[in-house]
């Protein structure tokens, strides 16, 4: 791919990212004891040759890579790897569904809270499927509903209860082209501050009982865990402690996000 092969590393900035990376691993790590825990590198305003780093770097190799913007995914998905795992974790539109399922290695999409942009998603990725020469390249769209476990308006996602569970089950009975993977919650910002491994989440243990409340009433069977995803820079540790299987960690990585008028897809 050309453009990938053009597109610069500075190495200086490159090892920068390439020691925070290793640094929020080592902490995950330290209290996952041994439990797989995904972390999504969140590169959301961040140039492209960012990602190609962590992603080509021997010592890191990451797959991972969430984005909040459909314009901004469908750019950086095209210049960069096939071998890059996205996850698209901003507010969805119904209007993004269309181009979000042309992508073919989009790994997850986490924000799915309503009845219809479920139906809007899996509708556009059969379209692909059907159209698809190879069926290896487009396979289901993994989800996660978005649960707005701390009830304020500012947020997306489901309320918890039946709302929640109504969306899961049409996902997981009335959509062969999505699989159901669990629940996703943000969690209000004050409560994110003062997560610690000893003192849980309110916003974390809503999404835990949300969980076992939809397995319960799916029925689902032993080996079907449907996983939370939960954390993010400032409380991914305390989440973890509290069974978070997935962690979408940004600034931590990236350094602080600036204005989105000043982000660039690529840096020259
Ligand atoms: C931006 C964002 C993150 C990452 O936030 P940081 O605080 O930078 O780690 C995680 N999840 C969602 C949904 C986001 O929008």
């Amino acid at each position: 791919m050309s453009e990938t092969a053009e597109m610069k590393v500075d190495p200086t900035r490159a090892s920068a990212l390439i020691s925070q990376l290793q640094g929020v691993k080592d902490k995950i790590a330290a209290v996952a004891k041994g439990r797989p825990v995904r972390l999504v590198a969140v590169s959301k305003l961040k140039p492209a040759n960012d990602i190609l780093a962590l992603h080509e770097a021997p010592e890191t190799k990451h797959l991972h890579f969430g984005e909040n913007y459909s314009q901004e995914l469908t750019q950086k998905a095209e210049l960069l790897p096939r071998t890059i795992q996205w996850h698209f974790i901003g507010g969805l539109q119904s209007k993004h569904t269309k181009n979000l399922a042309k992508i073919p290695n989009l790994f997850c999409i986490s924000s799915i809270d309503t009845l219809k942009k479920a139906e809007l998603l899996d509708k556009y990725r059969g379209d692909q499927i059907a159209a698809a020469t190879n069926p290896d390249i487009f396979g289901k769209i993994k989800v996660h509903v978005q649960v707005n476990t701390s009830g304020e308006e500012s947020k997306s996602g489901c309320a918890p209860g039946q709302e929640t569970v109504k969306l899961c089950k049409k996902i997981e009975n009335e959509c062969p082209n999505l699989e159901l993977l669990g629940l996703m919650t943000i969690g209000a910002i004050a409560r994110s501050r003062e997560t610690t491994p000893e003192n849980e989440n309110e916003d974390f243990q809503v999404l835990r009982e949300q969980r076992d409340l939809v397995r319960k009433e799916l029925g689902l069977g032993e080996e079907r865990l449907l996983e939370l995803s939960m954390g993010m820079s400032e409380d991914f540790e305390g989440a973890i402690a509290m069974g978070s299987d997935e962690v979408r960690v940004g600034s931590t990585i990236f350094g602080a996000r600036g204005p989105k008028s000043e982000a660039v897809v690529v840096v020259a």
